[in-house]
């Protein structure tokens, strides 16, 4: 059920819409419309371009998408373009505006990579008049001549920051250059940063902007945790919160690399948790199975690049974890924006090594947020065993210089001096001097600085030696 907070007290039926739409959205069941909707659906239907920010899952395809099938006539020539980042976006727009038109009879279709391009030629000749796709494809068919830019009137720019940064303005420059008939462009995403609202200048002027004062970002309603841990135990940590999953929440789970995400599913299948991943370097129809069962609820773990970070809609989203914290401050809030949508709880955990820390302090200051730190939940009522074992991790003990501190029971009273000390260790573990760093000698014990790579043999050899006839305790200190 969506939470009433999320909408505003103004009804569809109060608008003078397209009657095919109002029938439609009678039928799915919405009633009253959203913040953004209820501003930036006026004043596009009157046909002004608009930059529309507003928090993850508020509706935004509605936004763009019922003024431009409402300006769109079924005449079967090409009149409003839609683009997104990635192919999964465009499929899920596309099946918005499909159903928001209601029997208004447009030919909607997408176009992107990894699909037949003849087959797709053969649909945009026969004549549509909405295309939902992404910057490569769109251009490609623009250059065979199947898609023509010039005819259409109505540009959208969903999560159009994304589309406006330096991976892809390049196209959407190229796009908008062969657009010689466009008349109203609407950009709409979560984060507006600064130099994008620049950008969008160059080629849109008097937009209105229905955003937020000052673009503070306004983030729904997640409990956000972060969780101190190593490379060696993320795994582990993942394990708790996969065993506190009840039967309908589910989970995205984000990693940096496409690498991590196939490692992932391929450890977590060991574990026994079913668990599908997904990223940009899986052929097309696999991507598409793949979202479609997360889609419907079939799958219930998804483990993902940023390639599932913007846009993807899917209700039942109740965790998200930052296996890998993200690179770039955006991504954050579009990532844990796939939980707490239209209103609903959701939950963020990120992974945060000692190497993140200040990533995780960027993040938090960039956008306001607080994201205190916690323990990874307690292993169930029933359960007696972690899932994954927890592992000794040397890195997260050491310093910037890779040493860990091993605290050891032998001080200036049992006749310990730095070189003494020093000279023992190197002596009866084999180590190398340089693998010794600091020594502080106290009255009863001393702090030896041993190398990660050597401390678990260091620790292992010297818990069983004797100083002068004394048995040694060592300790690596936390
Ligand atoms: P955003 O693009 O802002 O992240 P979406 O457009 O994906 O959000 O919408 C989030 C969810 O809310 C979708 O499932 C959408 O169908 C639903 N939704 C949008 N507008 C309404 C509304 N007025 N009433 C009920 N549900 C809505
Ligand atoms: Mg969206």
């Amino acid at each position: 059920m969506t939470n009433q907070t999320a909408l505003t007290k103004v009804k569809f039926s109060s608008w003078d819409l397209d009657p095919s739409i109002l029938t439609a959205i009678s039928k799915k069941g919405w009633e009253y419309v959203t913040q953004i909707q209820a501003e930036a659906i006026p004043l596009a239907r009157s046909g002004r371009d608009v930059v529309g920010q507003a928090r993850t899952g508020s509706g935004k395809t509605a936004a763009f998408g019922i003024p431009t099938i409402e300006s769109t006539e079924a005449n079967g020539n090409l009149q409003a373009l839609i683009i997104t980042p990635t192919r999964e976006l465009a499929q899920q727009v596309a099946d918005e505006l499909q159903w928001l038109q209601g029997d208004k009879g447009l030919g909607i279709i997408t176009v992107y990579g990894g699909t037949d391009v003849d087959k797709q030629a053969k649909k945009l000749n026969d004549g549509v008049e909405i295309v939902v796709g992404t910057p490569g494809r769109i251009i490609d068919m623009s250059k065979r001549g199947h898609l023509k830019l010039q005819t259409i009137s109505t540009l959208c720019l969903d999560e159009a920051d994304r589309m406006l940064d330096m991976g892809f303005f390049p196209d959407i420059l190229w796009v908008l250059e062969k657009m010689e008939n466009r008349k109203q462009t609407m950009l709409f995403s979560a984060t507006f940063p600064e130099e994008v609202l620049e950008a969008a200048n160059t080629f849109i002027t008097d937009a209105e902007h229905v955003m937020s004062d000052d673009l503070e970002v306004d983030i729904p309603e997640i409990d956000q945790m972060h969780i101190s841990i190593g490379r060696a135990n993320k795994l582990w940590a993942l394990g708790r919160i996969l065993v506190n999953m009840d039967d309908d929440d589910q989970m995205m789970i984000f990693s940096n690399t496409k690498r991590m995400v196939d490692l992932l599913a391929q450890r977590l299948s060991k574990f026994r948790f079913n668990a599908v991943g997904l990223h940009g370097d899986m052929p097309q129809n696999k991507r598409g199975r793949i979202i479609d069962s997360f889609k419907d609820g079939s799958e219930k773990i998804l483990i993902c690049t940023d390639v599932a970070a913007r846009g993807i809609d899917v209700d039942g989203v109740t965790i998200v974890v930052n296996y890998d914290l993200p690179i770039d401050v955006e991504s954050y809030v579009h990532r844990i924006g796939r939980t707490g949508r239209m209103g609903r709880k959701g939950t963020a955990w990120s992974f945060v090594s000692s190497e993140d820390k200040g990533q995780l302090k960027k993040i938090a200051a960039t956008w306001n947020l607080n994201i205190p730190e916690s323990e990874p939940p307690a292993l169930p009522k029933g359960v007696d065993r972690d899932p994954v074992r927890k592992q000794q991790d040397w890195e997260e003990v050491a310093n910037n210089f890779g040493m860990v501190p091993v605290k050891i029971s032998i001080g200036r009273d049992q006749g310990a001096t730095n070189h003494t000390l020093t000279n023992w260790f190197s002596n009866e573990a084999k180590l190398d001097q340089l693998a010794i760093g600091e020594v502080s000698i106290q009255d009863d014990s001393s702090e030896v600085e041993i190398h990660l790579d050597k401390v678990e043999a260091v620790v292992k050899v010297m818990a069983n030696r004797v100083w002068n006839g004394d048995s040694v305790n060592l300790e690596i200190r936390r």
